[in-house]
């Protein structure tokens, strides 16, 4: 079969290829030097949207509405954009094969692709309950959110089961995200997640409280503590029920599960060193192996400010690394160099008529501030993150765009927080005369 070449190829069509295209674009990279290979069959787009407005009744998103980079208020890249700038845009290609040593992937199909530099940005890949030989976990009608087709069958699910059940597996971002979309559709939900209270890796119980409170006036019933551990299925192979740990049986038309993800790595195992499940790399996203970068997902970097190195799964990473790299890239091909990366976590969702956002780390101490309770109808509250002295994180619900960068300001500038009292009751004031 015929072998293509390219200078550059970035692997993946998600979040990261698309910011990086822009960049490349930006910094005048030449027609026909570009090609995204992706096993997705359309441009890239703002991911995080098939948890939310993809899935609505009303005000639904659909292509080419939120192609990158409108999530961050950028240009949308249609796929025309592409073509006028003479990048290849390789789509429904999937690369089953990496060789680094001689520059070359192949796909599933036996197509050969050359490249000079390589940027991995192949993003990660859902957990799925069979991978743990969950009794039933291939019925029909279980879902998992990754991909866009992901998202258009549980579009079909849900419109084929009106006012049906859903039982939701997993209490992170997916599983809340999803239960409130499924609530708007007017779907019963229950959430089952093993842990004490929802998104415990971020969360504080005091903030989960104000969400399971919230979710729970919206009629959705949280079962916490328990895991599914079957699922039964009628004649027709469609799910039915799901059978918990604790002895619980509940109904359900549709599951969707959200227990977590996993870099896609795989293809460069043993060629490229590797660091915390990601793929190592400095602060330009160069790996262990020369011309070959990786961002996004798969990317373990040195975050700077915490002087350590981590994995980040999150959009805001994943629009920002990109663009790092192709910066590197061309100042390296200039004899320049460009600053180091330099990332202040942020992480965000938005469900109902909520929207949080979290800057910096989330170590230490905490105090919560503002109005935490569920029933009330302003419901802006926040929580700090104190370590060593120092306020290192910053949460807050329903912020406005100023109080947001305010928030944003105080985990990047790490001020003393003098006494955890008196933090709390100042609360936001703190961050906004900062
Ligand atoms: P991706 O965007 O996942 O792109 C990876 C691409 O690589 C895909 O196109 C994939 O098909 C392709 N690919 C993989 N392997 C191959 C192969 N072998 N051959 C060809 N192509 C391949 N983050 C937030 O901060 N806030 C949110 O609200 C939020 N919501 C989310 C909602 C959902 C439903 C999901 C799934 C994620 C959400 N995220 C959110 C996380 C965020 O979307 C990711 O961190 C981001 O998309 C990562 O970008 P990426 O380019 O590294 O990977």
């Amino acid at each position: 079969m015929a072998e293509k070449s390219f200078k550059y190829v970035i692997l993946g069509g998600g979040v990261a290829a698309g910011y990086a295209a822009r960049e490349f674009a930006k910094q005048g990279v030449q027609p026909g030097e570009l090609a995204i290979i992706s096993k997705e069959a359309v441009a890239p787009y703002e991911r995080p949207a098939l948890s939310k407005a993809y899935l609505f009744p009303e005000g639904t998103a659909r292509l080419p509405g939120f192609h990158v980079c409108v999530g961050s208020g950028g240009e949308r890249l249609l796929p025309e954009w592409y073509s006028e700038k003479g990048i290849s845009l390789i789509l429904s290609t999937e690369i089953a094969q990496a060789d680094l040593a001689s520059k070359t992937l192949t796909s599933a199909k036996g197509e050969a692709f050359k490249y000079e530099t390589l940027i991995i940005a192949t993003g990660s890949t859902v957990i799925k309950l069979s991978d743990f030989g969950v009794q039933g976990a291939d019925a029909k009608n279980i879902f998992y959110l990754r991909e866009i087709d992901d998202a258009d069958q549980l579009v079909e699910a849900i419109k084929s089961k009106p006012n049906g059940k859903a039982v939701i597996v997993g209490g992170g971002y997916i599983g809340l995200e999803l239960s409130a979309a499924l609530r708007i559709n007017n779907i019963d939900v229950s959430m089952v997640y093993p842990e004490p209270w929802c998104m415990p890796r971020l969360f504080t119980a005091g903030i989960a409280a104000f969400y399971e409170g919230y979710y729970a006036n919206k009629g959705i019933n949280i079962i916490k503590g328990t895991v599914a551990v079957g699922f039964g299925a009628n004649e027709k192979g469609e799910v039915t029920d799901v059978k918990l740990k604790d002895g619980r049986v509940l109904e359900a038309d549709i599951v969707v599960v959200g227990v977590g993800g996993r870099p896609l790595t795989t293809l460069f195992k043993g060629q490229v060193a590797e660091e915390k499940g990601g793929i190592k790399t400095d602060a330009f996203f160069k790996t262990s192996v020369s011309s070959v970068y990786a961002v996004g997902d798969v990317a373990t970097f040195p975050m700077k400010l915490y002087n350590d190195i981590r994995r980040v799964e999150h959009v805001d990473h994943a629009r920002k690394s990109a663009e790092q790299a192709v910066k590197a890239i061309f100042a390296s091909e200039q004899g320049k160099s460009v600053d180091e990366y330099d990332y202040l976590p942020y992480f965000y969702s938005r469900a109902f008529d909520l929207s949080w956002q979290f800057y910096g780390d989330n170590v230490g101490d905490t105090v919560i501030f503002g109005d935490s309770n569920p029933t009330s109808a302003t419901h802006k509250f926040g929580t700090y993150w104190i370590k060593d002295g120092q306020v290192v994180g910053a949460f807050l619900e329903s912020g406005s765009p100023e109080e947001n960068k305010a928030i944003a300001n105080v985990a990047r500038a790490q001020p003393p927080a003098g006494s955890l009292d008196e933090l709390a009751s100042e609360g936001l004031a703190f961050a906004t005369k900062l």
